[in-house]
């Protein structure tokens, strides 16, 4: 079976290979404070920046979960949020914020425009959070848009949800202050794990309380090379080994794109079918959604999984007129190869 689920994805097919690996070394067992563990988590530092294009002087952070960073970001700061929203995960992001902060503020935005700040009224400072990726809709917040909301709002702090596109496509770092993604989704890796990067500014103006998952610890923790709590060191191993054998993002996001490419020619060629999101600047490149009748969405998912493929299921409101499709960049050549003919031949 090949999983095109959008998170938990397909894995990198070397994982079982660094697992054993780690275990052979002692990896698996060792000591989170010692030198060993400090030249891991350097290493893994040192190579995420590499090849992802993250600005020196931004900082590495590996917490448990997008999740987790959802809340990291409401308890680290005492100013307002404003958090802007098409779909289910930045909803739900905006849900959590509210509950932990009484200045939470939400505006949807329809999934087929691009987002305009201007057009709501938000206090002069304080956090913007955006989710550059929507797993839900399949819908992006291009670079160009990011940097437009930077230059107009210098002020705010800029919170962006990656989970779906960080190591899959280049995001332009210098643009916000916090960025975040789990390691199921473009990382290839096994769930349990967050990679958060952070500007200088977003670790300055942190709120000083050292509680457990506060910013403030954690940065602290990291001029050390050191976490807040025995960390996900399997998957910290994981991350640095295939990191390591990843070519740099430009490389990786031209595969994700010639791909998404062949699936809308095929796709948008169909009568039954078509991709949900019309807007070619809005649509994403990792997660691509497709959309039809409720019938023969189900019956495609099913023939898929007689041929082996496994789609993801529509999420939320659009779980039974749509699947999804992971553009990941784990997925090799020839399964995409193997999807791309299925999806030719069997839907009229
Ligand atoms: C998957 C996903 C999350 C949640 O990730 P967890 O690892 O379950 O916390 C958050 N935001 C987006 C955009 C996602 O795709």
């Amino acid at each position: 079976m090949i999983s095109f689920y959008p998170g938990p994805s397909r894995v990198y097919e070397e994982v079982p290979k660094y697992v054993k690996e780690a275990y052979d070394k002692g990896v698996l067992s060792i000591n989170h404070r010692s030198q060993a563990f400090m030249d891991i988590i350097k290493a893994t530092n040192e190579e995420i920046k590499k090849k992802l294009l993250v600005p020196d002087d931004y900082s590495v952070f590996y917490v448990s979960s997008a999740t987790e960073c959802w809340e990291i970001i409401a308890e680290s700061y005492d100013i307002s949020s404003t958090q802007y929203y098409n779909g289910a995960f930045g909803e739900k992001w905006f849900e959590y914020t509210k509950k932990l902060k009484e200045n939470t503020f939400g505006h949807h935005f329809h999934f087929e425009e691009e987002l305009k700040l201007e057009t709501v009224d938000k206090p002069s400072k304080g956090l913007i959070c955006l989710t550059q990726n929507e797993t839900s809709n399949g819908t992006q917040l291009s670079n160009p848009c990011i940097a437009a909301i930077n230059n107009k709002y210098p002020d705010h702090l800029i919170a962006v949800d990656a989970t779906s596109s960080m190591a899959g496509i280049k995001l332009d770092f210098n643009k916000a202050d916090i960025w975040f993604a789990s390691v199921q989704k473009c990382f290839g890796l096994p769930a349990g794990m967050a990679v958060m990067i952070c500007s200088p500014r977003a670790i300055e103006s942190a709120a000083l309380n050292l509680h457990y998952n506060s910013l403030a610890n954690i940065a602290q923790n990291m001029e050390r090379l050191q976490t807040t709590h025995t960390p996900n060191v399997m998957g910290i191993y994981l991350l640095l080994k295939t990191m390591q054998e990843s070519p740099s993002i430009t490389t990786t996001e031209q595969v994700l794109k010639d791909r998404i490419e062949a699936y809308l020619e095929i796709i948008s060629a169909k009568k039954t079918i078509k991709p949900m999101v019309g807007q070619s600047e809005v649509r994403s490149t990792t997660v691509l959604v497709v959309e039809g009748e409720e019938k023969i969405i189900g019956s495609i998912k099913a023939q898929a999984k007689e041929s082996g493929l496994i789609l993801g299921n529509g999420y939320g409101v659009w779980k039974n007129t749509t699947f999804r499709i992971a553009n990941f960049p784990a997925l090799k050549d020839k399964e995409v190869k193997l999807l791309l003919s299925f999806l030719k031949k069997n839907i009229q």
